[in-house]
């Protein structure tokens, strides 16, 4: 079955806008005046819209946002109030259910974004309740948690986590980082392959329906990774997805045979392109709004701290070495300008010691970055994935991150016009449910660097803007090219797959996924 898409503007990156897209099940067969070629049996006539090839989400948390989903929603909440009632709703619908666990709150609503165990307490004592802040880098927990994971006033901090304190020593509720989170959450119910299972499906079917049509997961742990493999063999993977497993300074030297085993069996699936689990994440540092990212120069609110190094250099490059030679792609997140230069330093050092090949590494957030370290991007072949949904002055610019690192640094972030002045790949990822995993909310942001849809009118360092055809490309071809599926989508080309969205006066009016409308 052939159908023609016919009277439509068909925009691909860096190609030549033309008129006619001719679709043979699942793949283009023809674009332009190829078609001619061909007969097709259907035609539909797309009345002069726009037409762009789906979305690529080239940094998220599916199954994150999938778990957080099964919560309390209080994403988007602007109060105390509201997310007490949401919370306490939450808790009176679901009487059985043994701690209760959601996210995102906007830690900005609070001064210093320290949040009170007490103030959960209000609406729910009898369970443990633990609440992920937008930054997802920070939890805010209730009296019962506290107690469950026996912190009190005698609990050091973990290394690279802190647990906000009172004057006499205990804590107030909020902890912060992976290491200190770990100690609640490693006494909640564990996640169980059929709860991931169902939020994977829940990702799926979100990414369908604002036309994202594949993504990464980065941020996958072993048990995730066979979450995946599962939903891939039952047919709930209704999109693709490649994965990146966390490698992290004590474990990675001792998941190494088990990442390789999984990586085997997503190849092994019926279709070897469903699930590609070559990628391997390392988390650098922090968040500038914990005061955790490592910087070049110490925070204004605390001097003595210039943020945290997660990894030693030299393990960090022991352990990119290692996953290199073994084929590996390298997922760098690196948000301060101590931690970006730490990623380009070890990747330029791995390709000193492993011979060339086409290796596509990725450092991620790249929010600040020196001037001297701009060029190296490019030099070393490394693609900046970056969030466009941040490139404006968000609350949690303007509340938490000014004040920590001063207006001049908090003005520096998201260089993406610098970085494509010294020739860099950039490509886009949502880092959902961090942020929004809605393309359509993101792409005019770093065009505009403001967020009409937040009430913000004021531009945010506009010389670092970009063009909207250089957004589209962003979340297109050079995330399929991050992925290394750039002769499976990303463009309209024959060949590729007949995943694309139909525009009318800027708004969505169709999306097909496979050839299919959805
Ligand atoms: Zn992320």
């Amino acid at each position: 079955m052939r159908t023609l898409y016919t009277n439509a503007r068909f925009w691909s990156a860096d190609k030549e806008i033309f008129h006619d897209l001719l679709v043979e099940e699942s793949k283009i067969l023809a674009v332009g005046n190829d078609i001619k070629n061909f007969t097709a049996d259907i035609t539909i006539d797309l009345q002069d819209a726009f037409v762009i090839p789906a979305f690529l989400d080239g940094h998220a948390h599916p199954i994150f946002a999938g778990r957080e989903a099964a919560g309390p929603r209080i994403n988007g909440l602007n109060s105390l109030a509201e997310i007490k009632d949401e919370v306490k709703a939450f808790a009176q619908a679901n009487p059985t259910t043994p701690w209760i666990i959601g996210g995102a709150y906007e830690a900005a609503i609070i001064e210093g974004g320290d949040f009170q165990a007490l103030w959960l307490d209000e609406v729910v004592s009898d369970r443990p309740v633990v609440l992920h802040a937008v930054d997802h880098h920070t939890i805010w927990v209730n009296t019962k948690a506290l107690q469950f994971a026996g912190i009190n006033a005698q609990t050091k901090d973990p290394e690279g986590g802190t647990i906000a304190r009172n004057r006499d020593g205990s804590p107030k509720g909020t902890l912060r980082e992976p290491s200190a989170m770990a100690l609640i959450l490693n006494h909640a119910p564990a996640n169980t392959i059929q709860s991931d299972i169902a939020a994977i499906k829940f990702a799926c079917a979100e990414y369908r329906k604002v036309g994202v049509s594949a993504a990464i997961d980065s941020w996958c742990e072993k048990d995730m990774a066979r979450a995946y493999i599962a939903a891939a063999q039952n047919g709930d993977l209704t999109i693709p997805f490649n994965l990146s497993f966390l490698a992290t300074p004590n474990t990675w030297v001792a998941d190494i045979d088990a990442f390789n085993d999984l990586r085997q069996q997503a190849a092994n699936l019926n279709d070897p392109t469903l699930l590609l689990a070559n990628s391997i994440k390392f988390l650098l540092d922090g968040a500038l709004s914990a005061g955790t990212a490592h910087l070049t120069a110490p925070y204004l609110d605390d001097p003595t701290s210039s943020g945290i190094a997660i990894w030693e250099n030299d393990e960090l490059l022991n352990a990119l070495v290692a996953f290199d030679a073994l084929g590996y792609q390298v997922h760098l997140h690196a948000i301060g300008d101590a931690a970006v230069k730490q990623a380009l330093n070890a990747l330029e050092s791995m390709q000193q010691v492993n011979p060339p090949c086409d290796r596509r590494p990725v450092i991620v957030h790249a929010q600040l970055i020196r001037d001297e370290d701009l060029s190296r991007f490019a030099q070393l072949g490394v693609i900046a994935n970056i969030q466009p949904l941040w490139c404006y002055m968000d609350p949690m610019n303007k509340e938490l991150i000014a004040p920590r690192i001063g207006d001049e640094r908090n003005n520096r972030q998201y260089r993406l016009r610098s970085l494509l002045n010294s020739k860099a790949m950039i490509a886009f990822g949502s880092d959902w449910p961090v942020t929004s995993h809605v393309p359509m909310q993101a792409l005019n942001v770093p065009v505009t660097r403001t967020n009409p849809a937040a009430g913000v009118t004021q531009p945010w360092n506009i010389e670092e803007a970009i063009t909207q055809e250089e957004s589209l490309t962003f979340y297109t071809r050079n995330v399929a090219y991050q992925m290394f599926r750039e002769n499976e989508r990303g463009v309209f080309e024959a060949g590729k797959k007949a995943d694309f969205i139909v525009l009318q006066s800027d708004e969505i009016e169709a999306i097909y996924i496979n050839g299919k409308l959805n």
